[in-house]
């Protein structure tokens, strides 16, 4: 399936909860904050697609992030 992960980065509080859960998709930056791995990141943004079974998993994923600044999408 595909979808879109995209991280609203000025929000997020470089917890390490989802590139914990799923280091498939997510990884810190040198100072904690999400990124997309493979996507395109900026300061505030962070986004990537992908082509995977992972879907339902990482809106999980999404759903633990403490302020909700993850959203998964199916392209
Ligand atoms: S779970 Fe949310 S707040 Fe924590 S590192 Fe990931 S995006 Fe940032």
């Amino acid at each position: 399936m595909k979808y879109e992960i995209q991280i609203d980065r000025t929000g997020c509080i470089a917890c390490a909860n989802c590139y914990i859960m799923d280091q498939e998709h997510f990884e810190g930056d040198d100072e904690g904050y999400s990124m997309v791995i493979g996507g395109e990141t900026n300061p505030s943004i962070s986004k990537g697609s992908f082509d995977d079974e992972d879907f339902e998993y990482v809106q999980e994923v999404a759903d633990m992030c403490p302020v909700d600044v993850i959203s998964v999408k199916k392209v």
